[in-house]
């Protein structure tokens, strides 16, 4: 249990990579705040699971992430009900499939909101804390359009782009610190944020199922195949460990060769 005394604030971990980063920092001992909108007693579930293999606290903040009083909120609980945050993993996220001219301009702030503007806030009111200790962790899930684009994902690839950029600057300003600030980059990840935009691109792209799952989504792995989320917390816990000191400013690809091509 490496973790046992540290606290963990992961956004977006109600479902999906997020719940399974919760998990395997929680098996190692953290104490976590998750974040993330669902059912009600399925978080109560996830937060009793967490403290029985954490043996230790696990909180539930429902912030809505789109709104910086919602970021707050969350540092505050954070701060109140852990004592503060050694590792932050900025996690949440949407998705919105549309061609640029007619990609609505909601659409596109939310996008922003979420997955800039609050791993900003985040790591902006996290800092001081861990310079304070001399300990820090920031780990950021970008994507495979942090390195690379798909039609019809405008807003996406634009946040997951400026979100490395965000890291690799955290990085130098902390690099005497104690702190890394790294991003994992999955290619397809088995989730719900997956499944739900099948419609959306069947739709745009005149498709079936079927045909979006292996001409659009798997046809861009050469592996030809998704990854699960425990993989991709894996290598979140081992970013989290001290024999990572000196891994920081890194963009890890987790996505089956897609960007190697
Ligand atoms: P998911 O839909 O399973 O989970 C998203 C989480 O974010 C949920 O807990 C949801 O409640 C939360 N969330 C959404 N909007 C929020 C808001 N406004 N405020 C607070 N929480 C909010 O998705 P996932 O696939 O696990 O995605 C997690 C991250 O991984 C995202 O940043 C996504 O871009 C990234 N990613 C996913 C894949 C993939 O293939 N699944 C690939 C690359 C990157």
């Amino acid at each position: 249990m490496f973790l046992k005394g540290k606290t963990a604030l992961i956004t977006g971990s109600t479902s999906g990579i997020g719940a399974a980063y919760a998990t395997a920092l929680a098996r190692e001992g953290a104490a976590i705040v998750i974040n993330g909108f669902g059912d009600a007693a399925e978080i109560e579930a996830q937060l009793a699971e967490l403290r029985s293999l954490s043996g230790t606290t696990a909180t539930f903040c429902g912030a809505d992430l789109a709104n910086p009083q919602g970021v707050q909120q969350m540092l505050d609980q954070a701060a109140a009900e852990l004592g503060g945050v050694d590792i932050l993993i900025n996690n949440a996220g949407i998705q919105h499939v549309c061609p640029v001219e007619d990609f609505p301009l909601e659409k596109w702030d939310q996008i922003v909101a979420i997955m800039l503007t609050a791993p900003f806030l985040l790591i902006r009111g996290v800092v001081p804390q861990m310079k304070a200790k001399g300990w820090g962790r920031i780990i950021s899930t970008a994507s495979a359009h942090s390195l690379t684009a798909s039609p019809n994902k405008s807003a996406y690839v634009s946040v997951k782009h400026g979100l490395t950029g965000l890291t690799k600057t955290v990085a130098l300003e902390t690099a005497r610190d104690g702190i890394t600030a790294n991003c994992i980059s999955p290619g397809y990840v088995w989730t719900p944020l997956v499944e739900k935009q099948i419609p959306d691109t069947m739709k745009t792209r005149n498709m079936t199922r079927e045909q979006v799952l292996n001409e659009v989504l798997l046809a861009s792995s050469p592996q030809r195949s998704m990854a699960m989320p425990e993989e991709i917390a894996a290598l979140a816990l081992f970013l989290c460990r001290d024999e990572a000191k000196s891994i920081t400013g890194a963009n890890y690809s987790v996505d089956g060769g897609w960007t190697a091509q």
